[in-house]
């Protein structure tokens, strides 16, 4: 390829390769030299060296000789592995059927597409997981009730007791998994806000929880706004779900302290819990969904029963926070507590425009 052209195939943004029929190098643009980690100093070498040897790829190869034999070949998938594994997907066209006709491979990236595959295939099967399981036991019981045990009025109220658990259980899977899709989305109805509305209006809320649990409860609110721009909603659903877990994941006679202030141009919100806490490696991977520490599934409730979660709680946390331009972070010491905190951008409403006295005209 005549040296002109360079500019135009290093623009292409990909890698891209141009090969003659014995499948020797004419042209290698930048981005497939830096993909075969090809020394720059050495470029003008590449010209005339076969494909072979410079990428050591036997699939490309093959690529390039089936081009020269029909015209045109591929899509195949390969993975180099350079520095990162990256996936890409390869075409090879000739530019004719004689000895001087030419072969150009393009390459698409199909890396972060693979990614986002893995992780959806992932999603369904943990979610299969997640409803399988209570599934599983409501038809346990309600088999066993069938059998009989519908006539022992001691076993049919527990049974149905556990039944209505696991029932609720599912919803609460339902709720929060509609609850991520949203977070997910890029659809948010923003506006100016104080913080302070949404964290005493929610505090409020679970004001009672944290009396029936007999966990201290305590708020701290500053004198002055904290203006921020964000979807209300959701913020309200942030606030909820780390209040939530501070007292679900903090026993009886201790205590969560809330507090919301504006320190420099960040809001901050934080939720303080002398709780079970978590081990270091814990906090790496409290915000991936259906996540749960084994202490918290193991955690008996003032019912008796082990504390219910769907381990979405956090996921849909930080992509709401994330979203709305702001960052979590946590520390957390296990059998001590943790401390959630969230930093969103202040963001002062514009003044309204006023109305110029009629007088004054
Ligand atoms: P869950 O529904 O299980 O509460 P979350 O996504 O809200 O799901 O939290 C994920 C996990 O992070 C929890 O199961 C628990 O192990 C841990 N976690 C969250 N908040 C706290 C907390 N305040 N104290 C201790 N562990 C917590």
């Amino acid at each position: 390829m005549r040296p002109g052209w360079t500019w135009l195939s290093d623009a292409l943004d990909v890698p891209f390769l141009v090969v003659d029929n014995k499948r020797d190098i004419r042209h290698i643009n930048k981005h497939a030299q830096a993909l075969f980690s090809l020394d720059k100093k050495r470029v003008k070498g590449f010209a005339g060296k076969s494909l072979l040897a410079i990428t050591r790829n036997k699939q490309l190869d093959e690529i390039a000789k089936k081009a020269i034999r029909s015209g045109q070949a591929g899509p195949i998938s390969i993975i180099i592995r350079s520095t990162k594994d990256r996936t890409y997907e390869v075409r090879a066209v000739s530019s004719g059927s004689d000895s001087s006709s030419l072969v150009a491979l393009f390459f698409s990236d199909l890396t972060d597409i693979e990614h986002l595959r893995t992780v959806r295939t992932d999603f369904v099967a943990n979610v299969s997981h997640e409803l399988r399981t209570p599934l599983a036991s409501i038809r346990a019981l309600a088999e066993t009730l069938n059998y009989g045990a519908i006539n022992d009025p001691v076993m049919s109220e527990r049974f149905l007791g556990t039944i209505i658990k696991e029932v609720d259980r599912l919803v609460r899977l339902s709720e929060d998994l509609l609850l991520l899709t949203r977070a997910e989305s890029t659809v948010r109805s923003l506006g100016h806000f104080d913080l302070r509305d949404v964290v005493q209006d929610v505090y409020d809320r679970l004001a009672s929880v944290a009396d029936r649990r007999g966990v201290h409860y305590k708020l701290s609110l500053p004198e002055s706004y904290v203006f921020i721009c964000a979807d209300y909603s959701e913020l309200d659903q942030v606030v909820f779900n780390l209040i939530d877990n501070g007292i679900k994941y903090t026993s009886q006679g201790g205590s969560v302290h809330v507090t919301c202030a504006q320190v420099g141009q960040d809001a901050t919100l934080s939720i303080a819990d002398t709780g079970i806490g978590m081990l270091v490696e814990d906090t790496e991977r409290i915000f991936e969904r259906f996540w749960r520490a084994d202490r918290a599934r193991k955690m008996v409730n003032d019912q008796g029963s082990t504390t219910s979660g769907t381990g979405l709680g956090l996921s849909i946390v930080k992509h709401i926070v994330e979203a709305n331009m702001g960052t979590i972070t946590v520390k957390s010491e296990l059998g001590v507590g943790s401390t959630f905190t969230v930093r969103l951008p202040i963001s002062e409403p514009e003044p309204y425009a006023v109305d110029p006295d009629p007088k004054d005209e």
